[in-house]
């Protein structure tokens, strides 16, 4: 199979394909442990490059002068661009990411949701008119802030890019972005689909490089209008301070450390379908994974065994010879993050967790974790508040309802939270209380590109996907004319 992978991907800056400044990075295959690629890697003077693109291409108005429908006709445009090459896509996110190819498939197809979305809100947004008494004519109109700088991860390479560069563009911002180190191949096809869709030059610059030299080059940046961080807590607070320091804002998506509670009531066939979405789907690598289940005493151990049995369920594996969706999970993205995974599990252990199921590392070659499910974990655990990011299931007990909404927010993240549960009542109480951004109701993951999302407190502050990320690349400007 990555014998089909070509061995050397360059950057893309202004239209043309180019080497990195800082030489180049060896994308390995989760799935084996072996190298797949080679990576251009970008410096600062890239970025640099970079930014001047988006610039030029911003101030000749090219992107701003144009009717909205036509954008969002070209935005619309690089989503086909990506379904019509969905197999071959795919298949190298595959490899590069360790995640099933199923699961690959889903990625694309959400990409491309965001490009459709977004290019279809491109025409829907209208300034409004202030009144001012007879000799005021007041209009209050948005305008694109010129150069969006994103900084994506590896858990979604793909789709994150194509949330912030879909409603970027539909707004008529040129965009730059930095692509993570680990996975960095598929995004290749991205501006591919600029191209495709015949956007300008410079409207899309996608470099791979170091987060500390090319991400750090681009959050700085004193020419850029507004920066999207998708990543960790720590490297948020950098991207942040990095923006703050030329007043720029930020919109960051960190991490999270989310609970699903359940209730004596609740349906827990239904349950356990979240629960294999909510834990085990991209190894568990997902920011708003389903990673503490808080259940009441009348329902947790019968959860806790038929987790256990979820998880033995599932066949662990090379995400390449996954193809279709079923009872099976992929790599993790790298033996570190497997190594650190199987770390926490471990000091769990220690603090007095129990293992119910898995927890350790796959005899074979690749980043592989058991899918894990762990018991009689408590608030006070290093666990309890530390996201693992991976296919990790920490399950607590409680008495009460109250008790279980104190523990859902006992952690410093607020990206989602949930509950299952059929009394109505119950339900809408913890909407109300659980401090997070989203709740599920019945179902974890419930919305789609439609609905914002993004974090309190360390999750993270602004909001993407839904009409809320549009505002993150508007900025307001009110014209007031004094008649005569
Ligand atoms: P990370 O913070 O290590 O890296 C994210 C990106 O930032 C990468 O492209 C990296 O190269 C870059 N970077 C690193 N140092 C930088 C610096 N000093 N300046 C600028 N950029 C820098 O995160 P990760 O390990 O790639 O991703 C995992 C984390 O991301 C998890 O904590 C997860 O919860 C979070 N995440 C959040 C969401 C969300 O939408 N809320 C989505 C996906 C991942």
């Amino acid at each position: 199979m990555t014998d089909q992978i070509q061995p050397y991907w360059q950057n893309y800056v202004n239209g043309k394909w180019i080497d990195g400044g800082a030489g180049r990075l060896r994308v390995d295959n989760p799935g084996t442990g072996e190298a797949l690629a080679e990576m251009a890697l970008a410096d600062a003077a890239d970025i640099d490059a970079g930014v001047k693109a988006a610039m030029a291409c911003h101030a000749s108005g090219v992107l701003t002068a144009m009717r909205p429908v036509e954008r969002g006709r070209m935005v619309n445009r690089m989503g086909t661009y990506l379904l019509q090459n969905l197999e071959q896509i795919a298949t190298v996110l595959t490899l590069e990411s360790g995640k099933p190819y199923w699961e690959a498939v889903i990625e694309v197809e959400g990409s491309a949701r965001y490009f459709e979305y977004y290019g279809n809100q491109a025409e829907t947004l209208e300034g409004r008119s202030i009144p001012l008494g007879e000799n005021y004519l007041d209009f209050t109109i948005y305008e694109p802030f010129g150069v969006s700088a994103q900084i994506i991860p590896w858990n979604y390479p793909v789709e994150m890019t194509a949330r912030g560069i879909a409603a970027a563009l539909a707004t008529g911002n040129a965009c730059v972005v930095k692509t993570p180190e680990l996975d960095p191949l598929s995004c290749h096809w991205l501006a591919r689909a600029a191209e495709d869709a015949g956007m300008p030059d410079g409207a899309l610059n996608i470099m791979c490089g170091y987060g500390h030299e090319a991400g750090a080059a681009l959050a700085g940046h004193p020419d850029i209008g507004n920066v999207v961080f998708t990543g960790s807590v720590e490297t948020g607070i950098k991207v942040a301070t990095a923006a703050a320091a030329n007043v720029v804002p930020a919109v960051l998506e960190l991490g999270g450390k989310s609970a699903a509670i359940v209730m004596p009531d609740a349906d827990l066939d239904n349950f356990m379908d979240s629960v294999r979405w909510g834990i085990f789907y991209n190894a568990g690598q997902v920011c708003s994974a389903m990673s503490r289940v808080i259940a009441h005493r009348d329902v947790h151990d019968e959860i806790v065994a038929r987790c256990v049995a979820l998880a033995e369920s599932l066949s662990v594996g090379p995400g390449i010879e996954r193809r279709d969706f079923g009872a099976n999970m992929g790599a993790m993205i790298s033996d570190g993050q497997r190594d650190r995974a199987e770390g926490l599990v471990a000091g769990a252990e220690r603090d007095g967790a129990q293992i119910v199921t898995g927890g350790h590392r796959l005899n074979t070659p690749g980043a592989f974790l058991a899918p894990t499910v762990l018991k009689d974990v408590t608030p006070d655990m290093h666990i309890s508040g530390t996201e693992v990011f991976g296919p990790v299931l920490s399950v607590m007990k409680t008495d009460t309802e109250d008790q279980a909404l104190e523990i859902a927010n006992g952690t410093e993240y607020g990206l989602v939270g949930g509950i299952f549960t059929a009394d109505i009542d119950a339900a809408h109480r913890a909407a109300r209380h659980i401090r997070a951004g989203q709740i599920f109701i019945n179902e974890w993951f419930a919305g789609g590109v439609e609905t914002p999302f993004g974090g309190f407190g360390k999750s993270g502050y602004g909001r993407e996907k839904g009409r809320e990320a549009l505002w993150n690349y508007l900025q307001t400007k009110n014209i007031a004319y004094r008649t005569r």
